[in-house]
């Protein structure tokens, strides 16, 4: 019978394989950076989300070791139990600040990681049956799931079509209505057009979700973000920011109007069941938050906007096809998944670490590179790939003909 059971999962494997869809994990033994040593071998990676270098910056470490020397290791507990510490409460105080002029009586509250934001934020505000949470088709796993989890209805609408939002909108008799969305989408690196989708939402009532997992830290002259990169205010928005990625450190906070806060506070079961992450992430943030709003975040910034312009300069593809992005997501669509990972080990053999994206993450035939630029990289770096990439189309190329 159990061989049976394990027979079940080998066919589901074997499936993956045969559609080159496995997916394999590589070790690394060196912090998250440009070169890194991965399975004994010195990698140049274009693949992590630390788009300003913070997660090996010696202040945000050391920030962490004097987090565990004030706080120890763990929680403990849950926030509502015995776990919220004075580095979790020192935290929200300063992220509710700093997305402060964009949002009405701001506040901010820390979760472990920004899947389970986004499962709290849709499960608490989408809750009634009568609700209606309308959701873009590019959106990241963790809103649909969220989306799925909540009480409310589910209705997708076409990726950055705001006009089929609108007629959504204006057909639906939901007693609440959320609209939620990627701000950068993470596979695609374009932008949501959000001063668009928050006059939809500001017009029929509706709460207007933002993920801003790949704005957060980045976009906008102080870094707050995609709010303040399409300079927008309203009671309407809920924010969402992770903290992993350009933050360098892990977890992710919700901001919005106090009472929706208290609400997530009493409501939401990925807040209220889950021991709180240990207090030295939440310490180490605080130094984080600081760079990131200061002289050397604006100037980091800088430097990752003009890698992102270099790239785009120095790639001449013809048969790919970079997508118009001008984010620190810079996707090349291969097409194939045989022919993504065939692309993803010729860079491998020559140093360069470029993940391979495929489906489920992505629609079927549109396999792509996903490269990451970050602040940490140079222009040596930069043009390091480029070359590679333009010789590489050119091979397989000739190759294939
Ligand atoms: C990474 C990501 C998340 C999840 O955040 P974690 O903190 O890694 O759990 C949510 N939304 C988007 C768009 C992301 O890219």
């Amino acid at each position: 019978m159990t061989r049976d059971l394990i027979a079940g999962i080998e066919r589901q494997l074997d499936a993956l394989a045969a559609q080159s869809l496995t997916r394999r994990r590589r070790t690394a033994d060196s912090p998250a950076a440009p070169r890194q040593t991965v399975d004994g071998r010195e990698l140049l990676a274009f693949c992590s989300n630390d788009y300003l270098g913070l997660a090996s910056h010696p202040r945000v470490v050391a920030a962490l070791r004097e987090g565990a020397d004030l706080y120890g290791a763990g929680s403990g507990a849950s926030h509502l139990v015995s776990g919220h510490s004075r580095a979790h409460a020192l935290l929200e105080e300063s992220l509710a600040a700093f997305e402060a002029p964009h949002l009405v009586d701001a506040r901010a509250l820390y979760f472990c990681t920004g899947y389970m934001a986004n499962l709290a934020v849709l499960t608490a505000l989408g809750s009634d049956p009568d609700a209606t949470i309308f959701s873009e088709a590019l959106n990241h796993a963790s809103l649909i799931d969220g989306a799925r989890l909540a009480r409310a209805g589910v209705s997708v609408y076409p990726h950055g079509d705001v006009a089929a939002l609108e007629a959504k909108l204006a057909a639906s008799t939901a007693t609440t209505k959320i609209v939620v969305t990627d701000s950068v989408f993470s596979m695609d690196g374009d932008l949501a057009p959000l001063p668009a989708l928050l006059a939809l939402c500001e017009r029929h009532g509706a709460w207007l979700v933002v993920d801003d997992a790949h704005g957060f830290g980045v976009l906008g002259a102080n870094g707050r973000g995609a709010l303040e990169h399409f300079n927008l205010r309203s009671p309407n928005l809920v924010y969402v920011g992770t903290l992993g990625k350009a933050a360098g450190v892990g977890g992710a906070f919700i901001a919005a109007h106090a009472s929706v806060i208290e609400l997530m506070i009493q409501r939401a079961r990925p807040y209220i069941y889950t021991t709180a992450a240990p207090p030295a992430l939440a310490h180490a943030l605080l130094a984080s938050l600081d760079i990131i709003a200061g002289g050397e975040g604006a100037r980091r910034r800088a430097h990752l906007n003009a890698l992102v312009a270099q790239l785009g300069e120095q790639l001449h593809l013809r048969r790919w096809q970079r997508l118009p992005s001008h984010t620190a997501i810079q996707p090349i669509v291969i097409g194939g998944n045989e022919e993504a990972l065939q692309v993803a080990a010729h860079l491998h053999a020559q140093g360069l670490w470029v993940p391979a994206i495929r489906p489920p993450t992505v629609a079927p035939g549109t396999s792509r590179l996903r490269v990451t630029l970050c602040a940490a990289h140079t222009e040596q770096e930069v043009a390091q790939l480029a070359t590679a990439l333009n010789a590489l189309e050119h091979q397989l190329e000739r190759n294939a003909a």
